[in-house]
């Protein structure tokens, strides 16, 4: 089978941000919020990154469209350097990569209608207006599933699905070729979600569409990605293809996060592994940042030494000293 080439490429991203104190407001320290972050993403799959709030996820998301200056690290967008490119490049890029937001009623102006929201990015981009737009602007509601009659109405008219639509439709009318999709259904409800992952799933399809997947849901995770990295602290400490990481999971935080997912199969039920404590930025300055929290911390060296990103298998890697590899 033919391997597809990488859209995006993130080579030891970082971001940091500043933490001043003191009476003169100085630099005192830095909150990494994304610390040395690498992978992969071809084209037509789709990449979860996945942990809790504060993890760094959606800074990732953030540098990767450049809504953020990333602090070290570099990008690769279909082959171009993107990491520092000028105001002036952006606006290409702007079209190639979108972003679908958590909550779709916050991302949609009020004030538009269906029709004026769609559109707009189509006269910016193109200066398309008039009956071509309006054309345009159809077609995508229908891709969508939304229907012509939606075309005068406001976004509080709607429902969060057919919002998210919407929002979705907006996305595409650039024909964008990497979509950063950052808690796309967690606003949503239950019953409503699997239709909206399952539109983006054909949408992937009909037009090879690369997903960037940021959640904390993994369930929802496993139904979408393909590969999926686990992030702790804004650090990478496990990533693989999407079955292993469920089926053989070797991070301790991995571990417990999927022991946590609710089990349908009472006989399959497993014990479920408890996280201690909150995520914290507090923990030992040259140890594992997940050592205060670690149901299988047990060496001397958890506490001494930050545990390296190693290739624990073909496609495997894990950042924990519990686990023998390679140099990834
Ligand atoms: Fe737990 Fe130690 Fe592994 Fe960190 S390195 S996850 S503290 S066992």
């Amino acid at each position: 089978m033919k391997e597809s080439r990488n859209l995006l490429e993130v080579n030891n991203l970082k971001k940091y941000f500043p933490i001043r104190g003191g009476l003169l407001n100085r630099k005192i320290d830095d909150f990494r919020a994304v610390d040395d972050v690498s992978f992969n993403l071809p084209e037509g799959k789709t990449f979860g990154l996945v942990g809790e709030s504060g993890s760094g996820k959606t800074t990732i998301g953030k540098c990767v469209l450049r809504l953020l200056e990333p602090s070290a690290g570099q990008i690769i967008y279909n082959g171009q350097d993107i990491t520092h490119i000028k105001a002036n490049e952006l606006r290409r890029l702007r079209s190639d990569i979108q972003m679908i937001y958590q909550s779709p009623a916050a991302s949609l102006n009020g004030r538009m209608t269906v029709g004026q929201i769609i559109g707009e990015p189509l006269w910016i981009h193109e200066k398309l207006n008039g009956n071509r737009a309006r054309d345009r602007v159809l077609e995508l509601m229908n891709v969508v599933g939304l229907k012509e009659e939606h075309y005068y109405r406001y976004p509080h008219e709607f429902s969060g699905g057919q919002q998210q639509r919407i929002g979705i439709a907006r996305a595409l009318a650039v024909q964008p070729k990497l979509l950063v999709l950052d808690e796309p259904t967690s606003a949503l409800d239950v019953s409503v979600q699997a239709q909206i992952l399952n539109l983006l799933q054909d949408l992937q399809d009909q037009f090879n569409l690369t997903y960037l997947f940021i959640s904390h849901d993994l369930g929802v995770v496993r139904y979408m990605c393909d590969e999926v990295a686990l992030l702790y602290l804004g650090k990478i400490v496990e990533v693989a293809e999407t079955e292993t990481i469920f089926e053989q999971p070797k991070h301790p935080y991995t571990q417990a996060l999927i022991s946590a997912i609710p089990e349908p199969d009472p006989d399959a039920m497993s014990e479920e592994i408890i996280i201690q404590g909150d995520l914290s930025h507090t923990f030992p300055k040259n140890g594992c940042p997940f050592a205060p929290r670690c149901h299988a911390a047990k060496l001397d060296k958890c506490e001494t030494v930050v545990p390296p990103l190693l290739q624990v298998d073909q496609q495997h890697l894990v950042s924990c000293h519990l686990h023998q590899g390679e140099p990834a």
